[in-house]
């Protein structure tokens, strides 16, 4: 692939060895052009620098890096958020967490986001939800710079704690909701070698155990840090869902329970602090 400087960028775009979608992303990209002015400008011919500037895009991606990294950003519910190589991608599987917290925190009540990552989940809250305190908190600095950037970004105030889990957390903190997407594939899964995945930073993704350690330690230690009645909910993989909901039930969270993402798969478990 040579995108031959002076063709259209019509002609480009038809010519480009990715699918239609990321060679519109990625050409948009180099050019600065809109989607709508690839359209509207078609006839317009690629300079020297932005043919320079696509084939490496381009061969970012043949050599199989995730186009969010290449690009920078990816779109979360309807927002926009800055990534990189210190954060996970957000994923649309994780919008139902959003939803499900959404719904469940009351009026004024106070969230906290372990594990934020990208921001992605406390932004989202703290967008719909102006109303709410939101404290956010991972172990990552560099994932942290990225949140904080994400909650200006998205013109939302949101606290961000660097802590290992509950670590940095005051000892008199309560929250009206918990929410987290930890990381929870189990060390030496295939899944980890594979695609976006060997691009994504492994603390994100790998307990580096059997999947479940973080969640049994989120799931321990909520309680201390829940109001009485309080939500704790909890992303997790395709076939974790019966084991999180038997970590809840034994550690006495009441209303335990599993919700389904798009794709119809148990994506989410949650339960409540008994009163
Ligand atoms: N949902 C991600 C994946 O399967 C994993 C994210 C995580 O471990 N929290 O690609």
């Amino acid at each position: 692939m040579n995108p031959v400087p002076g063709a259209s960028v019509g002609a480009v775009q038809a010519a480009l060895p990715l699918d239609p979608l990321e060679n519109r992303i990625l050409l948009c990209h180099a050019t600065g052009l809109s989607r709508i002015q690839l359209i509207t400008q078609a006839e317009r011919p690629l300079s020297d620098e932005e043919a320079a500037r696509l084939e490496q895009l381009v061969q970012r991606r043949l050599n199989g890096e995730p186009i969010a990294y290449i690009v920078g950003k990816r779109e979360f519910f309807g927002l926009d958020f800055a990534v990189s190589e210190a954060v996970l991608i957000p994923r649309p599987d994780t919008e139902l967490i959003v939803e499900l917290a959404i719904e469940r925190l009351p009026a004024q009540g106070h969230l906290l986001d372990m594990g934020t990552g990208s921001g992605a989940i406390a932004v989202a809250v703290a967008h719909s939800r102006p109303d709410a305190a939101v404290t956010a908190l991972d172990l990552s600095e560099a994932a942290l710079s990225m949140a904080r950037a994400n909650a200006a970004g998205n013109g939302v105030q949101v606290r961000f704690l660097q802590s290992d889990w509950f670590g940095a957390l005051q000892a008199d903190e309560r929250f009206a909701l918990i929410a987290s997407n930890p990381p929870y594939i189990a060390a030496g899964d295939e899944h980890l070698s594979q695609g976006d995945l060997r691009f994504e930073p492994a603390g994100a993704l790998t307990d580096h155990a059997d999947g479940l350690s973080a969640l049994r330690i989120i799931i321990a230690g909520a309680p201390a840090y829940l109001l009485p009645g309080a939500w704790l909910l909890l992303e997790h993989g395709y076939d974790q869902a019966e084991a999180v909901r038997a970590l809840l039930a034994q550690q006495g969270y009441t209303e335990v329970q599993s919700w389904r993402d798009l794709g119809g798969i148990e994506r989410v478990s949650g339960g409540r602090r008994s009163p």
